[in-house]
Protein backbone atom coordinates (compact mmCIF):
# COMPACT_ATOMS: atom_id res chain seq x y z
CA UNK A 1 0.00 0.00 0.00
CA UNK A 2 1.14 3.44 -0.64
CA UNK A 3 2.27 5.20 2.49
CA UNK A 4 1.99 9.22 2.72
CA UNK A 5 5.26 10.99 3.50
CA UNK A 6 3.92 14.38 2.81
CA UNK A 7 0.29 14.65 3.27
CA UNK A 8 -1.16 18.90 2.79
CA UNK A 9 -4.92 20.18 2.79
CA UNK A 10 -5.73 23.53 2.56
CA UNK A 11 -2.11 25.11 3.02
CA UNK A 12 -2.67 28.67 3.05
CA UNK A 13 0.70 31.81 3.51
CA UNK A 14 -0.49 35.23 3.82
CA UNK A 15 2.82 38.07 3.61
CA UNK A 16 0.57 41.22 4.83
CA UNK A 17 -2.32 41.54 1.83
CA UNK A 18 -0.92 39.10 -0.56
CA UNK A 19 -2.17 35.78 -0.51
CA UNK A 20 1.08 33.40 -1.78
CA UNK A 21 -0.81 29.85 -1.13
CA UNK A 22 -4.32 29.87 -1.75
CA UNK A 23 -5.24 26.53 -0.30
CA UNK A 24 -3.18 23.90 -1.53
CA UNK A 25 -3.64 20.20 -1.63
CA UNK A 26 -1.06 17.61 -2.59
CA UNK A 27 0.81 14.44 -1.06
CA UNK A 28 3.63 12.64 -1.69
CA UNK A 29 3.80 8.96 -1.23
CA UNK A 30 7.08 6.96 -0.61
CA UNK A 31 9.22 6.52 -3.22
CA UNK A 32 8.42 9.08 -5.28
CA UNK A 33 9.96 11.98 -7.21
CA UNK A 34 7.41 14.62 -6.58
CA UNK A 35 7.99 17.98 -8.74
CA UNK A 36 6.01 20.93 -7.93
CA UNK A 37 6.79 23.38 -11.44
CA UNK A 38 5.38 27.14 -11.83
CA UNK A 39 7.00 30.47 -12.87
CA UNK A 40 8.74 32.65 -10.81
CA UNK A 41 6.49 33.72 -7.80
CA UNK A 42 3.99 31.00 -8.08
CA UNK A 43 4.50 29.91 -4.37
CA UNK A 44 7.17 27.13 -4.59
CA UNK A 45 9.85 28.11 -2.08
CA UNK A 46 7.08 29.04 0.23
CA UNK A 47 5.77 25.55 0.02
CA UNK A 48 8.51 24.14 0.30
CA UNK A 49 9.94 25.73 3.05
CA UNK A 50 6.86 25.39 5.25
CA UNK A 51 7.41 21.78 4.61
CA UNK A 52 11.24 21.74 5.32
CA UNK A 53 9.78 24.19 8.98
CA UNK A 54 11.37 27.11 7.90
CA UNK A 55 8.49 29.06 7.59
CA UNK A 56 4.93 29.35 9.12
CA UNK A 57 1.64 29.14 7.66
CA UNK A 58 -1.46 31.12 8.20
CA UNK A 59 -3.68 28.05 7.93
CA UNK A 60 -3.77 24.07 6.61
CA UNK A 61 -2.85 21.04 7.83
CA UNK A 62 0.92 19.89 6.75
CA UNK A 63 2.08 16.57 8.11
CA UNK A 64 5.13 15.11 6.92
CA UNK A 65 6.72 11.64 7.88
CA UNK A 66 3.68 12.08 10.48
CA UNK A 67 5.08 15.10 11.68
CA UNK A 68 3.81 19.15 12.11
CA UNK A 69 6.82 20.31 10.37
CA UNK A 70 5.87 23.57 12.34
CA UNK A 71 6.69 21.77 15.94
CA UNK A 72 10.16 21.57 14.51
CA UNK A 73 10.52 17.72 15.91
CA UNK A 74 14.66 16.74 15.97
CA UNK A 75 13.10 13.34 14.75
CA UNK A 76 11.71 14.67 11.89
CA UNK A 77 15.03 16.63 11.34
CA UNK A 78 17.04 13.90 11.35
CA UNK A 79 14.94 11.78 8.97
CA UNK A 80 14.76 14.90 6.26
CA UNK A 81 17.54 15.63 4.17
CA UNK A 82 16.95 19.66 2.99
CA UNK A 83 19.20 21.02 0.20
CA UNK A 84 19.27 24.52 0.74
CA UNK A 85 19.83 27.17 -2.00
CA UNK A 86 23.26 27.94 -0.79
CA UNK A 87 24.96 25.85 2.33
CA UNK A 88 27.00 27.99 4.56
CA UNK A 89 30.22 25.51 4.97
CA UNK A 90 33.52 26.29 6.08
CA UNK A 91 35.88 26.94 3.11
CA UNK A 92 39.08 25.57 4.67
CA UNK A 93 37.98 22.33 4.85
CA UNK A 94 37.98 19.20 3.04
CA UNK A 95 35.28 17.71 1.23
CA UNK A 96 35.48 14.59 3.37
CA UNK A 97 35.98 16.58 6.73
CA UNK A 98 32.72 18.64 5.24
CA UNK A 99 30.37 15.51 4.85
CA UNK A 100 31.76 13.46 8.11
CA UNK A 101 31.49 16.90 10.13
CA UNK A 102 27.57 16.86 9.00
CA UNK A 103 27.16 13.16 9.13
CA UNK A 104 28.16 13.39 12.73
CA UNK A 105 25.23 15.12 14.03
CA UNK A 106 23.19 12.28 13.30
CA UNK A 107 22.78 8.48 15.51
CA UNK A 108 22.61 6.77 11.86
CA UNK A 109 25.15 8.34 9.28
CA UNK A 110 25.43 6.97 5.88
CA UNK A 111 29.46 6.34 4.92
CA UNK A 112 31.09 9.90 3.89
CA UNK A 113 32.59 7.86 1.21
CA UNK A 114 29.50 6.68 -0.29
CA UNK A 115 27.90 9.84 0.04
CA UNK A 116 30.52 11.39 -1.61
CA UNK A 117 30.83 9.02 -4.61
CA UNK A 118 27.13 9.00 -4.97
CA UNK A 119 27.26 12.29 -5.58
CA UNK A 120 30.29 12.16 -8.15
CA UNK A 121 33.06 14.22 -5.93
CA UNK A 122 35.53 11.34 -5.40
CA UNK A 123 38.14 12.93 -7.37
CA UNK A 124 37.30 16.01 -5.09
CA UNK A 125 37.55 14.12 -1.67
CA UNK A 126 40.78 16.21 0.01
CA UNK A 127 39.96 19.39 -1.94
CA UNK A 128 39.36 22.42 0.19
CA UNK A 129 35.75 23.14 -0.63
CA UNK A 130 37.13 27.23 -1.45
CA UNK A 131 38.42 25.13 -4.16
CA UNK A 132 35.36 23.74 -5.83
CA UNK A 133 33.51 25.00 -8.88
CA UNK A 134 30.13 26.25 -8.10
CA UNK A 135 28.61 22.96 -9.58
CA UNK A 136 30.41 21.35 -7.53
CA UNK A 137 29.99 23.31 -4.44
CA UNK A 138 25.86 22.41 -5.34
CA UNK A 139 27.14 18.72 -5.06
CA UNK A 140 28.34 18.98 -2.01
CA UNK A 141 25.18 20.86 -0.82
CA UNK A 142 23.58 17.59 -2.00
CA UNK A 143 25.92 15.36 0.05
CA UNK A 144 25.42 16.83 3.27
CA UNK A 145 21.27 16.61 2.62
CA UNK A 146 22.54 13.08 2.49
CA UNK A 147 24.98 12.61 5.18
CA UNK A 148 22.74 11.37 7.88
CA UNK A 149 20.88 8.66 5.48
CA UNK A 150 17.47 10.71 4.98
CA UNK A 151 14.37 8.77 3.85
CA UNK A 152 13.24 11.86 2.27
CA UNK A 153 14.91 15.03 0.21
CA UNK A 154 14.20 18.22 -0.31
CA UNK A 155 15.28 19.92 -3.37
CA UNK A 156 14.77 23.50 -3.93
CA UNK A 157 15.10 24.54 -7.65
CA UNK A 158 18.36 22.12 -7.49
CA UNK A 159 19.94 23.07 -11.12
CA UNK A 160 18.66 27.20 -11.17
CA UNK A 161 21.74 28.46 -12.97
CA UNK A 162 23.69 25.37 -13.97
CA UNK A 163 25.38 25.11 -17.75
CA UNK A 164 23.72 21.98 -19.72
CA UNK A 165 26.66 19.03 -18.25
CA UNK A 166 26.02 19.77 -14.78
CA UNK A 167 22.04 19.92 -15.20
CA UNK A 168 22.57 16.50 -16.79
CA UNK A 169 25.10 15.47 -13.50
CA UNK A 170 22.18 16.52 -10.86
CA UNK A 171 19.65 14.94 -12.84
CA UNK A 172 21.41 11.76 -12.91
CA UNK A 173 21.99 12.39 -8.52
CA UNK A 174 18.31 12.39 -8.57
CA UNK A 175 17.69 9.71 -10.42
CA UNK A 176 20.15 7.32 -8.29
CA UNK A 177 18.35 8.85 -5.12
CA UNK A 178 15.09 7.86 -6.41
CA UNK A 179 17.26 4.13 -7.20
CA UNK A 180 17.17 4.34 -3.30
CA UNK A 181 14.31 4.32 -2.79
CA UNK A 182 14.49 7.71 -1.20
CA UNK A 183 10.84 9.92 -1.40
CA UNK A 184 12.38 13.21 -3.29
CA UNK A 185 10.41 16.60 -3.29
CA UNK A 186 11.66 18.86 -5.55
CA UNK A 187 10.99 22.05 -7.29
CA UNK A 188 11.30 23.44 -10.47
CA UNK A 189 10.59 26.23 -13.26
CA UNK A 190 12.07 23.93 -15.88
CA UNK A 191 9.50 22.01 -17.56
CA UNK A 192 12.30 19.56 -18.89
CA UNK A 193 13.11 19.04 -15.38
CA UNK A 194 9.67 17.93 -14.25
CA UNK A 195 9.26 15.56 -17.27
CA UNK A 196 12.52 13.96 -16.98
CA UNK A 197 12.87 13.20 -13.18
CA UNK A 198 9.00 13.72 -11.96
CA UNK A 199 7.00 10.97 -11.23
CA UNK A 200 3.95 12.91 -10.55
CA UNK A 201 3.94 16.88 -11.05
CA UNK A 202 1.68 19.58 -9.56
CA UNK A 203 1.93 22.62 -11.67
CA UNK A 204 1.63 25.59 -9.14
CA UNK A 205 0.64 29.29 -10.79
CA UNK A 206 -0.39 32.31 -8.34
CA UNK A 207 -0.59 30.02 -5.19
CA UNK A 208 -2.87 27.44 -5.98
CA UNK A 209 -2.23 24.19 -8.06
CA UNK A 210 -3.54 24.31 -11.53
CA UNK A 211 -2.82 20.55 -12.30
CA UNK A 212 -1.44 17.51 -11.08
CA UNK A 213 -0.46 14.45 -12.32
CA UNK A 214 2.01 12.11 -13.99
CA UNK A 215 4.28 14.65 -16.60
CA UNK A 216 2.75 12.05 -19.08
CA UNK A 217 -1.21 12.59 -18.80
CA UNK A 218 -0.76 16.26 -17.08
CA UNK A 219 -3.97 17.99 -17.30
CA UNK A 220 -5.50 15.23 -19.83
CA UNK A 221 -2.07 15.87 -21.62
CA UNK A 222 -2.95 12.03 -23.32
CA UNK A 223 -6.42 13.80 -24.51
CA UNK A 224 -5.25 16.51 -26.42
CA UNK A 225 -5.17 15.90 -30.16
CA UNK A 226 -2.89 15.70 -32.88
CA UNK A 227 -2.68 18.24 -35.27
CA UNK A 228 -1.82 17.59 -38.58
CA UNK A 229 -0.61 20.41 -41.22
CA UNK A 230 0.12 21.10 -44.71
CA UNK A 231 -0.52 23.56 -47.51
CA UNK A 232 -1.73 22.71 -50.85
CA UNK A 233 -2.26 24.85 -54.14
CA UNK A 234 -5.02 27.34 -53.84
CA UNK A 235 -7.41 25.42 -56.09
CA UNK A 236 -7.47 21.81 -54.41
CA UNK A 237 -9.12 21.05 -51.59
CA UNK A 238 -8.30 17.64 -49.42
CA UNK A 239 -10.87 14.86 -48.91
CA UNK A 240 -13.82 15.54 -46.79
CA UNK A 241 -13.13 12.52 -45.02
CA UNK A 242 -10.82 14.00 -43.56
CA UNK A 243 -12.46 16.79 -41.85
CA UNK A 244 -10.04 19.55 -42.58
CA UNK A 245 -9.67 22.95 -41.70
CA UNK A 246 -8.63 26.04 -43.17
CA UNK A 247 -6.18 28.12 -40.67
CA UNK A 248 -5.54 32.01 -41.12
CA UNK A 249 -2.44 31.36 -42.78
CA UNK A 250 -3.48 29.31 -45.08
CA UNK A 251 -2.50 25.90 -43.61
CA UNK A 252 -4.94 23.29 -43.47
CA UNK A 253 -5.26 21.18 -40.00
CA UNK A 254 -6.53 17.72 -39.48
CA UNK A 255 -7.24 16.81 -35.95
CA UNK A 256 -6.64 13.46 -34.62
CA UNK A 257 -6.43 11.26 -31.28
CA UNK A 258 -4.17 8.47 -33.53
CA UNK A 259 -2.73 10.67 -36.13
CA UNK A 260 -1.59 7.51 -37.97
CA UNK A 261 -4.77 6.73 -39.88
CA UNK A 262 -5.91 10.18 -41.14
CA UNK A 263 -1.98 10.45 -42.18
CA UNK A 264 -2.23 7.95 -44.25
CA UNK A 265 -5.44 8.72 -46.09
CA UNK A 266 -4.07 12.48 -47.29
CA UNK A 267 -0.60 11.06 -48.09
CA UNK A 268 -2.15 7.89 -50.33
CA UNK A 269 -4.82 10.54 -51.48
CA UNK A 270 -1.98 12.95 -52.56
CA UNK A 271 0.34 10.18 -53.75
CA UNK A 272 -2.56 9.05 -56.33
CA UNK A 273 -3.49 12.56 -57.24
CA UNK A 274 0.13 14.19 -57.96
CA UNK A 275 -1.17 16.94 -55.18
CA UNK A 276 1.56 18.46 -53.16
CA UNK A 277 1.53 18.42 -49.04
CA UNK A 278 4.26 21.12 -47.98
CA UNK A 279 5.60 21.54 -44.90
CA UNK A 280 4.11 18.52 -43.79
CA UNK A 281 4.23 17.93 -40.36
CA UNK A 282 2.41 16.35 -37.04
CA UNK A 283 2.04 18.36 -34.35
CA UNK A 284 2.26 15.80 -30.51
CA UNK A 285 0.88 17.66 -27.69
CA UNK A 286 3.71 19.13 -25.28
CA UNK A 287 4.15 19.36 -21.56
CA UNK A 288 4.55 22.72 -22.88
CA UNK A 289 1.75 23.27 -24.34
CA UNK A 290 -0.45 22.14 -20.86
CA UNK A 291 1.89 24.14 -18.83
CA UNK A 292 1.38 27.42 -21.12
CA UNK A 293 -2.10 26.87 -21.29
CA UNK A 294 -2.41 26.45 -17.57
CA UNK A 295 0.22 28.84 -16.21
CA UNK A 296 -0.57 31.36 -19.07
CA UNK A 297 -4.05 31.74 -18.73
CA UNK A 298 -2.90 33.45 -15.18
CA UNK A 299 -0.60 35.82 -15.87
CA UNK A 300 -1.95 39.33 -15.81
CA UNK A 301 -4.93 37.79 -14.39
CA UNK A 302 -4.45 40.41 -11.43
P1 LIG B 1 10.81 31.64 -7.62
O1 LIG B 1 10.73 30.64 -8.71
O2 LIG B 1 11.03 33.03 -8.12
O3 LIG B 1 11.73 31.25 -6.48
P2 LIG B 1 8.51 30.79 -6.03
O4 LIG B 1 7.50 30.03 -6.81
O5 LIG B 1 9.43 30.01 -5.17
O6 LIG B 1 9.31 31.75 -6.99
P3 LIG B 1 7.81 32.19 -3.61
O7 LIG B 1 9.19 32.58 -3.27
O8 LIG B 1 7.17 31.13 -2.81
O9 LIG B 1 7.68 31.82 -5.15
O10 LIG B 1 6.92 33.52 -3.55
C1 LIG B 1 5.52 33.53 -3.74
C2 LIG B 1 4.99 34.96 -3.59
O11 LIG B 1 5.17 35.39 -2.24
C3 LIG B 1 5.73 35.97 -4.44
O12 LIG B 1 4.78 36.93 -4.90
C4 LIG B 1 6.72 36.59 -3.48
O13 LIG B 1 7.02 37.93 -3.86
C5 LIG B 1 5.98 36.55 -2.18
N1 LIG B 1 6.90 36.40 -1.02
C6 LIG B 1 7.74 35.36 -0.80
N2 LIG B 1 8.40 35.51 0.36
C7 LIG B 1 7.99 36.68 0.90
C8 LIG B 1 8.29 37.38 2.11
N3 LIG B 1 9.16 36.89 2.99
N4 LIG B 1 7.65 38.55 2.32
C9 LIG B 1 6.75 39.03 1.44
N5 LIG B 1 6.40 38.40 0.29
C10 LIG B 1 7.01 37.24 0.02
Amino acid sequence: MDERVIEVRGLRRSYGDLEALKGIDLHVDRGEVFAMLGPNGAGKTTTAEILEGYRSRTAGDVRVLGFDPAAGERELRRRVGIVLQSTGVDPFLTVLETVQMYAGYYDRPRDADEVIDLVGLAEKRNARVRRLSGGQQRRLDVAIALAGDPEMLFLDEPTTGFDPSARRNAWQIVKDLAALGKTVFLTTHFMDEAQYLADRVAVIARGEIVAEGPPGTLAGREQMQARIHFRMPDEAAPPEALAATRLEDGRWEVRADDPTGPLHELTGWALETGIGLDGLEVLLPTLEDVYLDLTGAQVGAE
